[in-house]
């Protein structure tokens, strides 16, 4: 089902390019209602400005999606509500790997991602939270299942033009079956990770995932985490203080 999602995104690449060029050209402006805009909840690429401003600069040309290395970029389906063909991120399938000079925010040419974005510990897309701690298999003692490699594998086999620094991620994700989870500690891309994310043992007893105030809500963590539904996820636009702060 994700994969088909993948391709239909893909497919519908060129569509929208088209679309979104004619509606720059045409000089059409955009009117977004805000009821909309609220009911919206989607992880946008690195550097987004405000989603009302967002849907009004971005013209739809998928700069940032070509450029991304790690394929984490896609473009909104017309079976997706409003905003079609403005890029979002799944993290579910694909979380931002945060690359080091920010590639789809220097692509965009329109100002929809902020070029004061530019470096990974810019990126501001939201903020990790253990959403489903019941089933967090640090929580449950549990240890990594067989299998929990798959998902990123059928990802790379449907995906055209993988590249070396995919394969680098796998490599780093691979030999964790059996063996306790840190999974979303241990694959957080960004430069200084302890300090976004750590598994450990509460004060409680409960061995956890804490989050932490670097954390730029990639969205890394929710797609490696390994149980049915992450229990990991990401909040977006969300900053630390929203979410931990009392
Ligand atoms: S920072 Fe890199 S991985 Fe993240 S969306 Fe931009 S190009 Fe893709
Ligand atoms: S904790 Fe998760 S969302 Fe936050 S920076 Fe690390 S991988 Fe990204
Ligand atoms: S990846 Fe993190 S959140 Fe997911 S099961 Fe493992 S420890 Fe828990």
């Amino acid at each position: 089902m994700k994969q088909n999602i993948i391709k239909q995104d893909r497919r519908k690449f060129i569509k929208y390019t088209t679309l979104g060029a004619l509606v720059a050209t045409a000089g059409v402006g955009v009117v977004v209602s805000p009821k909309i805009i609220k009911a919206e909840d989607r992880l946008r690429p690195p550097g987004a400005v405000e989603e009302k401003k967002f849907l009004s600069l971005c013209i739809k040309c998928g700069q940032c999606l070509q450029v991304c290395p790690y394929h984490s970029i896609f473009l909104v389906d017309i079976s997706h509500g409003h905003g079609v063909g403005t890029p979002y991120i799944d993290a579910n399938i694909r979380g931002c790997w945060a690359c080091k000079a920010v590639p789809c925010v220097l692509a965009c040419p329109s100002g929809a991602l902020d070029h004061h974005t530019e470096k990974a510990t810019d990126i501001n897309m939201g903020i990790a939270v253990l959403e489903r701690k019941k089933d967090c298999l640090a929580v449950k003692r549990e240890p990594v299942p067989a299998g929990y490699d798959k998902k990123m594998k059928n990802f790379l086999k449907n995906t055209n033009n993988v590249t070396k620094i995919e394969l680098e991620a796998l490599a780093k994700f691979e030999g964790y079956e059996g063996k306790p989870c840190t999974l979303c500690a241990d694959m957080c891309p960004m430069p200084n990770p302890i300090s976004c994310i750590e598994v450990k043992e509460t004060e409680s007893g409960i061995i956890r995932p804490v989050i932490y105030d670097q954390c730029t809500g990639c969205g890394v963590c929710q797609e490696v985490c390994p149980t049915d539904e992450p229990s990991i996820v990401i909040k977006p636009r969300l900053e630390y203080k929203d979410v931990y702060s009392s």
